[in-house]
C-alpha cells in the first residue's frame, strides 16, 4: 500500500451483488482494517463495506484517533503489513511526553518533563485519519473488497439461522443486501447495539474538545531557554504526543504527517465545566487560566484553525460484542474508554482479530460457539481491566508524584503482558488462553488482580497526600533510563515459543509485583510510618490499613522485599525531600536538579 492522491480516488461502482460473506457497516478505521484483515487471511470471501461518507475524507480535520501506541501500532504495521506505508505517509511517533507541575505555568522549561531524549527503539505512528481512511479504501478496493461510499445503513435484520439482511440508502435509493456475517463498525452510530438493545452506560464521565491547526506546533518554541531545548534532540519533542497535565485535565498536541497539528482538551467535569472551553475562543480563555503558555502560543495561530469539535461523556460500554449468530461489533460501535494512552486502536486490534478468527473458522465450517464465548469474555475482561486505569483518575493529574508513579506503572503493565500477548497471537490461541486465564492463580488473573490493587492504591495515596511536600521544577524524567522499563520496551514485540512465552509473562508479572512492592513500601513508609524495608504483599495490602495491620500483614506468606535493582529504580522516581521521609538515609539533591533523586534507604527493624 502506498500513498494515494485523493484527487484520483475512484471507488469501484460496479453493480452490487445480492449476497456477501461479510457485510461491514461503517468504513472508518475499525471497519476498513477489519475488511483488510479478513481479506488478507482469505482472498475468497466476498466482503462489502458500506460507508455513509459520500466522498473522500478531508485530510487532518477528520477524526480523532491520531496517536497510536505499541499494540495498535503492531496491529497496523505487522498484522496488516502496513509498516512501509505508515513510514512513508504518516509520522514516526516518539512516545508519550508529559509536562507536569502546572504551577510553573509561565515557563515550560521549569515544569517536570517526562519523555524520551532520543529515538525510541520501538516507535509507533501519528496518523492523519483522513489520509489513512482514504488510502485504506483504495487499498482494500484493489484487493477486491467492495467499498461503497455514500451508503447509509438504515436497518439490519438479524436472522438466527439464515442470512442477515442489511438495508441502506445510496443516492436516494433504498437497497438491500444479505450477509452471512454482519459487523457493526458505525462508530458512535452504534447501529447494531441500539437495534439489539445492548447499550450499556459506563461510570466514567469525561468530556473532550479538539481542533486542528494548519502547520506545525512545536513546544520547543515555547521557551527561550537554550539549556532546556538542548536536553532533547531538535524537533524531537514535537513528534511525541505531548500532554500538558493538571488537576482534572490534560491537553494534547499531536503532529500529523500532512503537516497540521491536532490539539485537544480532555477534562473531568467535576473540575472543569465543558461550557468554559466549548469553542475555540473559550478554549483559549480556559487555557489562559490553566495552560497560559499554550494559550499565548495557540492564540497566535487563530488564522490556522481548521475545525473545532467536542464530545461530552465519550466513554460508553456495550452488553455484547460477538455472537455465534454471526454478528459482531468493532471499534466505537461497541465500547470506548478514554483517549489517555491512546487505546482506541488497541481495542480495534483486539475486536478485529477476534472477529477475523471467528469469521474464518465459521467459513471453514468449524463450530464457533465456544470461541465466541471465550473471545467475548476475554474482550470484556480486557475492557474492564483497562477501565481501572482511567476511572476516577483525572483527580490525580495535578499531583506530579502520584501521576508519575501511575504513568510508569501503567506503561510497565502494558508492555509486560498485553502487548507481548497480542504480538504472540495469544488472544486467539484457545489453549494458551486457558493456561493464562482459567485458574484462580494463573498469570492473567494475577495480573488483573495486581493492577486493580495498584490502581486503588493510587486513589488511597492521593487521599493522604496533598502534593505540597515537594516543589519540583526543571526535572527531566526519561522513562527508558529505567532498566526494568527499557527491557520491557525492547522485548515487547519479541516472538516466543509457547513455553518460553509463558515463562516470559511470568517473569514480567514478577517484575510488576516487585515494582508494586517497592512503591507500596515507599508510600507506607511515608504515610503510615512502616519500615522502608518491610516485606510487602502487593495483592493484599492496602493503603486503607493501619500501621499495625500492615506490620502484621508483612509477616504473611505472600510478603516479600523487592530486589534492590527494582527498588532503586522505583526510588529514583520518589520526589519527597530527605527531611520528609523518616527512614531515608542519604542524598538530598536540590529540588531544582535536572535529574530525579536517587535515594537509598536504610532498614528499620519491625
Ligand atoms: C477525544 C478522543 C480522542 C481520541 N484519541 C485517540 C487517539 O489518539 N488514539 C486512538 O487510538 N484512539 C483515539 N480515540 C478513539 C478513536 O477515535 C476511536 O477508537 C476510533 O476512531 C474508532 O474508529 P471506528 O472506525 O470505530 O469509528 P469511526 O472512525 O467513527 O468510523 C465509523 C464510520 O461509520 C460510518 N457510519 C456511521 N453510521 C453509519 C451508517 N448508518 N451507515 C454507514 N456508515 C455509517 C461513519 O461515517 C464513520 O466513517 C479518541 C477518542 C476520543 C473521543
Amino acid at each position: 500500500m502506498s500513498a494515494m492522491n485523493i484527487a484520483t480516488m475512484n471507488i469501484a461502482t460496479k453493480e452490487l451483488d445480492k449476497h456477501y460473506d461479510l457485510v461491514i457497516m461503517g468504513g472508518g478505521l475499525a471497519g476498513l482494517t477489519l475488511a483488510l484483515q479478513v481479506r488478507q487471511r482469505n482472498p475468497d470471501l466476498s466482503i462489502l463495506v458500506l460507508e455513509r461518507r459520500p466522498q473522500a475524507a478531508p485530510e487532518a480535520a477528520h477524526k480523532v484517533g491520531e496517536s497510536t501506541v505499541e499494540l495498535g501500532m503492531y496491529y497496523l504495521s505487522d498484522v496488516l503489513s502496513l509498516r512501509d506505508y505508515l513510514e512513508e505517509v504518516h509520522l514516526q511517533k516518539q512516545g508519550l511526553r508529559y509536562f507536569f507541575t502546572p504551577q510553573h505555568e509561565l515557563e515550560l522549561a521549569n515544569r517536570v518533563e517526562f519523555g524520551a531524549k532520543n529515538n525510541l527503539p520501538i516507535h509507533s505512528y501519528q496518523l492523519d485519519r483522513g489520509r489513512l481512511e482514504n488510502d485504506l479504501v483504495q487499498h482494500i478496493s484493489a484487493l477486491r473488497v467492495t467499498t461503497l461510499l455514500g451508503a447509509s445503513v438504515k436497518k439490519v435484520n438479524i436472522v438466527d439461522d439464515g442470512l442477515h439482511q442489511v438495508s441502506f440508502v445510496e443516492k436516494g435509493k433504498l437497497q438491500s443486501v444479505s450477509g452471512r456475517w454482519v459487523v457493526d463498525a458505525t462508530g458512535r452510530g452504534s447501529l447494531l447495539k441500539r437495534h439489539l438493545g445492548f447499550e450499556k452506560s459506563l461510570d466514567h464521565n469525561i468530556n473532550a474538545v479538539w481542533f486542528r491547526l494548519r502547520g506545525e506546533v512545536d513546544v520547543d518554541d515555547w521557551s527561550e531557554q537554550t539549556s532546556w531545548k538542548e536536553k532533547v534532540k531538535p524537533g524531537f519533542r514535537r513528534l511525541a504526543t505531548v500532554h500538558l497535565m493538571g488537576q482534572g485535565y490534560w491537553v494534547w498536541l499531536i503532529p500529523l504527517g500532512t503537516g497540521s497539528t491536532s490539539v485537544g482538551i480532555v477534562a473531568d467535569p467535576r473540575y472543569h465545566d465543558i461550557n468554559t472551553y466549548n469553542s475555540f475562543e473559550k478554549a483559549l480563555e480556559w487555557m489562559a487560566d490553566h495552560e497560559p503558555i499554550a494559550a499565548k502560543q495557540l492564540a497566535l495561530r487563530h488564522d490556522d484553525l481548521m475545525d473545532f469539535r467536542m464530545l461530552k461523556h465519550y466513554a460508553h460500554d456495550c452488553g455484547r460484542f460477538f455472537s455465534h449468530k454471526r454478528w459482531g461489533v468493532t471499534g466505537d460501535a461497541g465500547a470506548f474508554l478514554d483517549p489517555l494512552y491512546s487505546p482506541g486502536t488497541d481495542f480495534i486490534a483486539f475486536s478485529n482479530t477476534f472477529l477475523t478468527d471467528l469469521i474464518l473458522r465459521d467459513h471453514s465450517q468449524e463450530q464457533i460457539d465456544e470461541r465466541v464465548f471465550l473471545y467475548e469474555q476475554t474482550y470484556i475482561e480486557l475492557f474492564q481491566r483497562w477501565l481501572t486505569l482511567y476511572q476516577d483518575k483525572y483527580t490525580l493529574f495535578g499531583n506530579t508524584q502520584i501521576t508519575v508513579a501511575k504513568i510508569l506503572w501503567d506503561t510497565a503493565n502494558y508492555w509486560a503482558v498485553p502487548v507481548p500477548m497480542f504480538c504472540n497471537g495469544v488472544y486467539t490461541n484457545q489453549d494458551l488462553i486457558q493456561v493464562l486465564f482459567a485458574t484462580p492463580d494463573c498469570i492473567g488473573k494475577k495480573f488483573s488482580r495486581l493492577n486493580e490493587q495498584v490502581q486503588a492504591f493510587f486513589l488511597g495515596w492521593y487521599e493522604l497526600d496533598n502534593g505540597d511536600s515537594y516543589s519540583l521544577q526543571r526535572m527531566f524524567i526519561e522513562p527508558l533510563s529505567l532498566t526494568y522499563l527499557y527491557n520491557l520496551h525492547v522485548e515487547m514485540e519479541h516472538q516466543y515459543s509457547e513455553p518460553v512465552l509463558i515463562e516470559k509473562l511470568a517473569e514480567n508479572l514478577r517484575i510488576l509485583e516487585e515494582i508494586a512492592a517497592a512503591l507500596f513500601a515507599l508510600v507506607f513508609n511515608r504515610f503510615k510510618g512502616t519500615p522502608i524495608d518491610m516485606p510487602i504483599d502487593p495483592y493484599t495490602m492496602s493503603i486503607a490499613q493501619s500501621k499495625q495491620e500492615l506490620l502484621a500483614a508483612a509477616n504473611g506468606q505472600g510478603s516479600f522485599v523487592a530486589r534492590d535493582v527494582i527498588a532503586k529504580e522505583v526510588g529514583q522516581m520518589w520526589f519527597y525531600t530527605v527531611a520528609d521521609a523518616g527512614h531515608k538515609k542519604q542524598d538530598s539533591h536540590s529540588q531544582t536538579n535536572d535529574q530525579p533523586h536517587v535515594n537509598s534507604y536504610e532498614a528499620e527493624s519491625v
